[in-house]
Parts: C-alpha cells; structure tokens; sequence
C-alpha cells in the first residue's frame, strides 16, 4: 500500500531465512482484513508497506533451530508471531509475547512470505485439506480465532445472552464462537440484509438494527432491562464500545478486538458500568488447535465468510470491494 486508497502488486526479493527460528512459506492463500481498511481510507498512516497478515501455506524453508514445523508441512499461523514459551504465551496471551512480530510488517497477501518464530507461531494441520477447508483454515489465521477470542473474552456459555456489534467476518464469526460455546440467545447487530443472513446462519437468534442509545435500550428491552451478560466489540470505534459498555448488564464481560481508533473512554460512566473489559489483539495461537480440529472434521465452517475470491493480481479491487461494502471478506490466491 503506497498511500491511502493506492494499492499495487509488486515484484519483491524472495523472503531468505534471516534468524535460525524462521521458517519461509509459499502462501496458499491470504486475505484482507478489516483492519488493512483503516490505513486504505486514511485512519491510520500508511507508506509503500507490504500488506496482509493472515495465511495458510506450505513450509518450503527452515532455519537451524527450528524443531517442530518441517519443509513440507501445511501450516496455519495467527497475525503475531510469538515464541509460545514465555509467561505471557503459556498464560494464554501468544498475541502479547515478550517476543512478537507483527506478521503485518512482514506482508502475506504476497506469494511467500518469511515466519519468524516458526515453531511457535506456525501450527501444523494434519492431513490434506479440502478446498472449503483450507477457506476455513485461512479464516482460523484471524477472524475466527480474534471472534473465538472475544466470545471466550465476554465468557460466553450456556445460559448466556450474548451481544455481537459489528457484522464483519469477526462479529459474524464471534456469532458463531458463541453459538458453538453454548450461549442461549444471541443478539447480532446489523443493518445489511445478507450479513444479517450470515449471522443467523452462524447462531444469531435476534437481529437487531439500531445503533447507539437506541441500540443500548432494545438491548435492555429484549433482556428484560438487564442487558446483556457477554458482549462482543468487532468494530472499534467511540460509537461502538460506548453501545457495548452501556447495554452489557452490571457483573457483565467485554470482549473487544475492533481495532480501536479514537475511543475515549469517561472514568465515571466506566466507574459506574460496573463490567469486566478483555480485549486486544486477539492470542489466536492459543487457539488453534482446537479450532484446525473442528474445522478438519467439518464441525464448523467459518470459510463461507469468504464472499469474494480473487488472484493475487487483482489485489486493489478486492480493497474496493471491500471498502465499498460490496464484499464482506476477499480470498487472495497467487
Ligand atoms: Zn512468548
């Protein structure tokens, strides 16, 4: 990404083993997030930056130290390299490492690209994947793992009346990390008619179209004036915490992963919420192998996100399509 909105492809040097714990993969498939639309439309700086940070591929490369990830092997990462041994990382929080290495920086909606931390980061998924699984696995990279995460952040579980805000591919799949946790009812906010089908087909029991203090008290109209026990925040902006935090009842769990951009948060009214915040880039590595093995055995299918498929060369219209709202989430292929 040159500068906002100027997206191009480019010839690169082949990404090399640069440290002993490196592994080099051809990049199967990539996407574009969410969170590459911040720097497209300007909300964050951007400058001739390699772009992507989700992917499954084939190890092609391995550097000395690494034991466990062979050449060959078809792995699946998160957007965070991480070492996976640390305190931070065995207590859960890979995303967080004293180690990290923002995959971002390095670039996969690429051909190749270079993993730091193989053993770590990369996650071997056993068997050949099918052509819907590997849509899946891909989706495990980020948006499933960050909703797996803020369902998990919120305590979502049985008995619970969950609130998703925001119905891209980590809302509509945090929709689903609820379902499959065994929350009772889930309430998905969305004002477009196929995402609304998507987050129904993924667990969604109610719909809701309202935003902001409306939103806040249909959610306490259908709770019974309570609100809601666990609340999802896949979106990141002052409207969108502000509505989590409002409608999430009194001893009620936060779960926040959209990217925050320009919240500002009053002491007082957070004094008073009287919630349990959890958020942040999502330590979707802790995750993982749970999430390969229920998608390799077909228990669940969040690919079907995937609305828009495209070769890597037509990279900048699948940033369009996304921008524009025309697709929910673009598949790049090399
Ligand atoms: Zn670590």
């Amino acid at each position: 990404m040159h500068s906002p909105g100027d997206v191009r492809i480019e010839e690169r040097p082949d990404p090399t083993i640069e440290q002993p714990t490196d592994a080099v993969i051809r990049v199967t498939a990539s996407c574009i997030c969410g969170s590459d639309l911040w720097p497209y439309r300007g909300a964050e700086s951007v400058e001739n930056a390699p772009m992507g940070h989700e992917y499954v591929g084939v190890v092609e490369q391995i550097g000395s130290a690494v034991k466990e990830i062979q050449v060959g092997d078809y792995v699946v990462g998160s957007f965070v390299a991480s070492d996976n041994t640390c305190e931070i990382c065995l207590a859960g929080f890979q995303s967080r490492c004293i180690h990290q290495v923002m995959i971002g920086a390095i670039g996969t909606q690429a051909e190749k690209a270079r993993i730091p931390l193989a053993d770590g980061t990369l996650v071997k998924v056993p068997g050949e994947p099918t052509e819907a699984q590997a849509k899946s696995l891909l989706a495990a990279s980020d948006v499933l793992g960050t909703g797996w995460f803020a369902a998990v952040a919120a305590e979502t579980g049985p008995g619970k009346t969950v609130a998703v805000v925001g119905d891209g591919a980590v809302g509509l799949l945090g929709t689903l990390a609820a379902k499959r946790l065994g929350a009772e009812r889930i309430i998905a906010f969305s004002r477009h008619a196929d995402r609304q089908a998507l987050a129904k087909q993924f667990g969604a029991t109610d719909i809701v179209e309202e935003r902001g203090e409306a939103g806040i008290a249909k959610i306490k109209e259908l709770t019974g004036g309570y609100g809601a026990h666990s609340t999802i925040e896949a979106v990141g902006t002052q409207e969108s915490m502000l509505q989590a935090i409002g409608f999430t009842r009194p001893g009620g769990h936060v779960g926040y992963v959209g990217v925050s951009h320009g919240v500002e948060l009053d002491g007082l009214d957070l004094f008073f919420a009287t919630v349990n915040l959890l958020g942040g880039p999502a330590p979707v590595r802790r995750f993982l192998p749970e999430l390969i093995d229920l998608i390799m055995t077909d228990q669940i299918d969040p690919g079907i996100v995937f609305d828009l498929s495209l070769p890597l060369d037509q990279t900048a219209e699948g940033y369009r399509a996304m921008d524009e709202r025309r697709a929910t989430k673009v598949l790049l292929t090399p």
